[in-house]
């Protein structure tokens, strides 16, 4: 099964030329491929060789450094590099939605002061949104931003931070007053991650892995020019940013190299069953592969398609999972070889935190429930 037969008309040449390069790219890197990649896929040296090609932030505007490409070519992209189950967690949150957040609704310092080392692959960003009682219900957070001199200054905890033991940069969403309706008083920050006062506290996984972390800030003083957007309006900005973490490829590709070691040993035994189990995962990735672009159009258009996403999310999760559970049964079947029993092993790990990390399932058909424009 190639993603290529499931491509859209648009450009076609151009995109499959672009497709061949990155997978160039991933050859010559000689990667161990890892399910989940986006997330277990740590390698600083790997990000500096998708930034010299100009990958990372290839969709925004030139007058900001970015590449001036559309984001149907950056879902090339990302396509390419999740299907390789190639290394791209350095680069990822910065790229997917810090870099959009900050061109939507940063001002020019931080415009100029983030964009170009997002783009060099040199600013990694933890995302700290959630805490112990404010995960679903993010608007309960309590970590607090209060004003200092010309800045703030932020008190909390944040827990379940991927990746920040490596960033140099946590975003922060904290409480900057008290309003009536808890949806307002919400401001986002941008803070160093060696500033004094924070503390990453490692979380291992359930395979003692270490992705993420609790992140504890004790009076930790943040300039003026480092809140995000407008002072207040963080919900409306972080429901925004949703959109950009839970649209994308990663939602139903995290697991392709283990589809891929299954189609291929698959293969080589004659079994019904087998045959219709991976062909109907392989009938599930057309349809999200088809919704994954309708996302890319939409934000090529300017829009913020957050149905869509929850959509993807909601309904990419589901096939991930089924994907795992089909691979069980059928690497057992068929047999596996050495990869694919290491990439099983790398889904049954992964695959549970998938449908609750950016929003769990539950939350994604509220707000597709809820929502009345894309
Ligand atoms: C692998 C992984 C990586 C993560 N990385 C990050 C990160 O980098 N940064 C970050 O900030 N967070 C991160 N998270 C946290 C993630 O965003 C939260 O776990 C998620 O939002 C759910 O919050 P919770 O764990 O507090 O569960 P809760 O909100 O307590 O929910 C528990 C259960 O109740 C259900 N539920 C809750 N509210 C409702 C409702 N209104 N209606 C119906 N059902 C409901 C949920 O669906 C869920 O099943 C990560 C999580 C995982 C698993």
């Amino acid at each position: 099964m190639s993603i290529e037969t499931v491509s859209t008309a648009t450009d076609a040449d151009h995109l499959s030329d672009l497709r061949r390069q990155v997978r160039e790219v991933v050859a010559a890197a000689g990667i161990a491929p890892r399910t989940d990649s986006w997330m277990r896929g740590f390698d600083a040296s790997f990000t500096e060789r998708v930034a010299e090609r100009g990958w990372i932030g290839m969709s925004w505007p030139a007058e900001y450094g970015g590449g001036g490409r559309s984001n149907l070519e950056r879902m090339v992209v990302t396509e390419e590099l999740l299907r390789a189950g190639a290394p791209v967690t350095a680069h990822w949150t910065a790229d997917r939605q810090i870099g959009p957040a900050i061109l939507r609704v940063g001002s020019d310092e931080l415009k100029a002061e983030f964009l170009p080392g997002i783009r060099r692959g040199e600013i990694v960003v933890g995302l700290g949104m959630s805490e112990t009682e404010a995960g679903s219900d993010l608007a309960a957070v309590r970590t607090r931003a209060v004003p200092d001199g010309d800045g703030w200054r932020v008190t909390g905890a944040k827990v379940w931070t991927t990746s920040a033991h490596h960033a140099t940069h946590i975003y922060v969403l904290a409480r900057t007053s008290d309003e009536d309706a808890r949806h307002e008083g919400l401001t986002e920050f941008l803070v160093d991650s060696d500033a004094p006062g924070i503390e990453i506290r490692p979380i291992l996984d359930m395979v003692g892995e270490h992705h993420f972390n609790e992140v504890v800030f004790a009076d930790v003083p943040v300039p003026a020019g480092r809140a995000l957007g407008t002072v207040g309006q963080g919900w409306k900005q972080v429901t925004e940013q949703l959109a950009f973490e839970r649209g994308g490829a990663e939602r139903y590709l995290s697991t392709y190299p283990l589809l891929a070691a299954m189609v291929r040993s698959a293969a080589r035994v004659r079994d019904r069953a087998v045959t219709e189990r991976v062909g109907s995962l392989a009938a599930q990735l057309v349809g999200l592969r088809q919704l994954s672009v309708q996302v890319a159009t939409a934000l090529d258009a300017g829009e913020v398609p957050g149905r869509l996403a929850s959509a993807l999310k909601l309904r990419g999760t589901t096939f991930e999972k089924e994907v795992v559970e089909t691979a069980r049964y059928v690497l057992d079947v068929c047999g596996a070889d050495a990869e694919a029993s290491r990439l099983l092993v790398d889904g049954l790990a992964a695959v549970p935190g998938a449908s609750i990390r950016g929003g769990a399932s539950e939350v994604m058909r509220t707000v597709i429930g809820r929502s009345e424009v894309c």
